[in-house]
């Protein structure tokens, strides 16, 4: 893909105004410590945009600029207006990439986009979590090794409710017993989805490096700029066939 990837990310930005916990973490906002870590990759270029900006920050011109839509959402889904949530699903439809993030599996865009619950089990104990790699050789995977691990998060478990991915590149396992599919990708039209599931936002989830590694590979992988117009209907055949 020619030229800079154009990536913006959203965020709700509620938990970083009204918790101190999540203050101290990211007094900036969780968009501004995933957006800085994007920005210093030489070939992403980053905008930020926020829920309670007008339109959600997620106007036409902002969609129609971004190759790839990072999604953190977790206190207030219901909030975000489903004219919004129309418009970045058909731009999803004719191409832009959509990273989901932790919380965001209950986003009403992730939702839509797989038509499931996206229901799941949680624990907050500050446990253990590794993660690995079952994809090796897919580029969201590259450079993280077999497994990395956070020392301390929030766990999700199975069951987790989402169609079979088209690919599964980690699974988590948590210190309490858990397992969970943690990245996992679709194909949604002409555009491609990743949820990855490490962000929970008291702890300093976005500044480990490998979940910043395998955020990098996920906008590279869900950027695509070249997309043909899909075409549907009733077209007249290619060939001469009487
Ligand atoms: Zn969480």
């Amino acid at each position: 893909m020619a030229g800079q990837i154009r990536a913006t990310v959203w965020n709700e930005f509620r938990h970083e105004k009204v918790h101190d916990s999540v203050k101290a973490v990211y007094p900036d906002g969780i968009h501004r410590t995933i957006a800085d870590f994007l920005s210093a990759e030489p070939d992403i270029e980053v905008k930020t945009a926020t829920l309670d900006e007008p339109e959600h920050g997620l106007t036409e011109e902002v969609l129609a600029s971004t190759d790839v839509l990072l999604w953190w959402g977790h206190m207030a889904h219901h909030e975000v207006k489903d004219e919004i949530v129309e418009r970045v699903h058909a731009r999803v439809m004719k191409g832009m990439g959509l990273i989901a993030l932790h919380s965001g599996h209950f986003s009403k865009i992730f939702r839509k986009l797989t038509g499931c619950t996206a229901n799941l089990k949680w624990r907050e104990a500050g446990e253990k979590e590794r993660l690995w790699v079952v994809l090796p050789g897919h580029p969201i995977a590259a450079g993280v090794g077999p497994y990395f691990e956070i020392p301390h998060t929030e766990m999700y478990g199975e069951f987790f409710d989402i169609p079979q991915p088209d690919e599964l590149v980690f699974i988590s396992w948590f210190e309490g017993g858990e397992v969970f599919r943690s990245g996992v990708c679709y194909h949604r039209g002409a555009g491609k989805v990743f949820y990855f599931r490490p962000g929970h936002e008291t702890f300093p989830i976005y500044q480990h490096p490998d979940v910043q590694r395998v955020i990098v590979n996920g906008v590279r992988w869900a950027a695509q700029r070249e997309v043909a117009n899909l075409a549907f209907g009733n077209p007249d055949p290619l060939e001469d066939i009487g």
